[in-house]
This record gives C-alpha cells, structure tokens and sequence, in this order.
C-alpha cells in the first residue's frame, strides 16, 4: 500500500573512527525511504538545492522511490556535519545549514493525497499538519518524528499535531523531554494521554519498546560486532517499521509488533557502513533473515 514521507534529504558530512567523508547523500527521509522501500514503495516529499546533481539522485536509484514530490530550489541543499566519539556513543554536530529546508513548505503531488501510510519526518509541527491537511482522505496509519528543538521551542503547535496522528516514534530522552517525567515507563503513560495510540521509543543499541493498548512490547538491537556509524539508524528504524506496514496494509496490534522487528533489523544496517552505504545494498532476503535471527534471540518459554 502506498507510502508517503515528508522530511530532510542533505547532504551530510560524517566523521567516525572509522572513516570520514566531506559529501554524502543523507538526511532522515533519504535513510527512511531506502529502508522502508525495501518493502513498499515510496513516495518522498522533500526539498534539495540547484547542488543537488542527478549523480547525487542516484542514490534513489533501482528502489521505488518517487521522487515526483523531491523539490527543487533556488540555493543550497540543507547541510548537517557531525563527529562521533571513539566508542560512537556521543555525537557533536558541528554544524547545520538549513539552507532551501529553512524555507520549505511540504506540498504534496495530488498522486499522493491519497497515501494510506505516512511517516511524518521531523519538521516543524505546523508543517506537519499542514501534510496532513493536504490529505484527500484520513491515512490508515500516520506516524510522526520530532526533536528536542520542536519539543522546547514549539510546544503548543507540537500538541496539536500529536493529536492526529497513531504513532509517534522517538528516543528516551526525547520521550522523558516531552512528558517532563524521568522514568520511562512513566513519561510512555503521558506521551500516550496526548493522542498518539502507539508510541515508539527508540534506545540505540539498548533496542527499543513499544507501548501499545495495555501492552509494552521491547524488542533488542541486533547485536553487531562492528558498528561503523550510527547516522541515520532511527531515520532506518522508522522506515523498516513503516515499509513493513505499509506492505501488509495494516495497522493492528499484531502487526505492530511484527513492525517493530523489521524497525529493529532495519537501524541495524544502516549503522554498518558509512552514511547510506549499508542500506542501499541491502536485499529484501537478508532482512527477513535478520528479522528471523532476532526473533529467535527473543523466544523463551517459561
Ligand atoms: P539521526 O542520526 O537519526 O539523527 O539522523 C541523521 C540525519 O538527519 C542526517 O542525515 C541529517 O542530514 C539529518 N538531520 C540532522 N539534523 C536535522 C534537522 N534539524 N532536521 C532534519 N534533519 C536533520
């Protein structure tokens, strides 16, 4: 079934210890439609700069990615350059050129008004429903990002957008942030009182957790013996967790749960190489193989 992301596409310059580059194609709708196209085509809407060349394009290349909702703008494309620790367990940004994605006003292709799955990356929440109004019908599924800066800065506008929406997918602290709670368990409780039905917490390497209905479902990382860059793995984790979805055209408690193993399988390949290089290689059968190994790792009978 049809699947629609709004969010950055960038080009980003990463350093880890493992290695480095000055100009990739990234940003967290790139990271999340390569993954989820894995299972269901995609349709991205985004926003580039005149320095976007067709060579940087073929990133989407041979996955159904439309790109009929890519904009493209007078200036540059947004621009993110981070540096992680040797044990790639902190982050320095050191740097974020908005540029065109300062000024960018999601606008959907009327083919894609009719989406039943939508991921709404992080952006502003007014823009964030603005897609949503842009909508013929109400989507079956939509799920949403954000960020400590929306979560502090615009707290009103982030509200009423958590009102309309299913799931919201997001980290620990970003979770504890936006309930004003520490214990988990507890900022989970509250984040739910504000409208999602689903919520997603995202741990990096600690897995991450479901809290659904009555039910906390947590699901482990895939244990990697090397981790070469962790850019991009929630980005990943939402699109594995969508494109599976979206795929089965559901969106019921069971295959939620399925959903969050596929999000599980999928982070942990983005975070294997530099940037996109993992999840462009990726073939359908080595996920579902992964997603096999994780469930066994999961099973016990008491
Ligand atoms: P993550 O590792 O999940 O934070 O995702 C990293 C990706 O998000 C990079 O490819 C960046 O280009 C992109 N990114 C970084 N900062 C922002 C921002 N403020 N808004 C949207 N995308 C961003």
């Amino acid at each position: 079934m049809s699947l629609l992301v709004v969010g950055s596409v960038a080009f980003d310059a990463i350093e880890t210890p493992f290695g480095k580059t000055e100009r990739t194609v990234g940003g967290a709708a790139t990271y999340f439609s390569l993954a989820a196209s894995l299972f269901s085509p995609v349709r991205l809407v985004g926003v580039v700069g005149e320095d976007f060349a067709a060579n940087d394009e073929a990133v989407f290349h041979g996955r159904k990615i439309d790109l009929a909702g890519l904009e493209r703008a007078a200036g540059k494309s947004f621009f993110w350059a981070g540096r992680y620790s040797d044990d790639l367990r902190t982050r320095e940004t050191l740097r974020t050129d908005l540029n065109v994605f300062a000024a960018f006003q999601p606008k959907l292709p009327d083919a894609y008004r009719d989406s039943s799955f939508v991921f709404l990356g992080n952006i502003d929440p007014q823009l964030q429903r603005n897609v949503l109004k842009q909508m013929r019908r109400r989507p079956k599924l939509v799920a949403l990002d954000t960020m400590n800066y929306w979560i502090s800065g615009t707290r009103a506008e982030l509200e009423k957008t958590l009102k309309l929406i299913d799931a919201l997918l997001i980290n620990d602290e970003e979770a504890c942030q936006l309930a004003g709670e520490s214990n988990l368990l507890r900022a989970a409780r509250s984040v739910l009182r504000m409208g999602p039905k689903a919520l997603v917490i995202k741990r990096g390497e600690y897995g991450s957790m479901m809290f659904h209905r009555d039910s906390i479902l947590a699901v482990p990382a895939y244990p990697l013996e090397e981790v070469h860059d962790p850019t991009g793995a929630g980005d990943s984790f939402a699109g594995g967790f969508m494109g599976y979805l979206a795929s089965h055209a559901q969106a019921n408690h069971v295959s939620l749960r399925r959903a969050m193993v596929y999000g599980s399988v999928l982070g942990s390949f983005a975070v294997e190489k530099l940037g996109v290089e993992r999840l462009r290689a990726i073939k359908r059968r080595e996920a579902e193989s992964r997603a096999r190994q994780l469930v066994r790792m999961m099973h016990i009978k008491l």
